[in-house]
């Protein structure tokens, strides 16, 4: 555990502090490079969520349509025939 300036009163507070215990400053939590690296997977994860929700929404779309069709086409060939 390392001290660090408070950026208000200049203090030494701890860096695990999240706000000076002197003047009350709101320390901003540094994040390490695992947790930027991990945020940075989750919002990749997220756009390719996004990217296969859209396809598939999209193909039951597609299925529904030709479910569709091919009804209405059975419905006409049978008044037809
Ligand atoms: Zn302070």
């Amino acid at each position: 555990m390392s001290l660090i300036d408070c950026p208000e009163c200049q203090k030494e507070i701890s860096e695990q502090a999240k706000s000076c215990p002197n003047c009350g400053y709101p320390i901003p939590v540094k994040k390490t490079k695992y947790e930027l690296e991990c945020e940075r997977q989750s919002t990749r994860n997220a756009g390719i969520n996004a990217f296969f929700g859209a396809a598939i929404g999209l193909l039951i779309l597609l299925g529904v349509i030709i479910f569709v069709l091919i009804a209405i086409g059975s419905f006409i060939l049978r008044l037809t025939f």
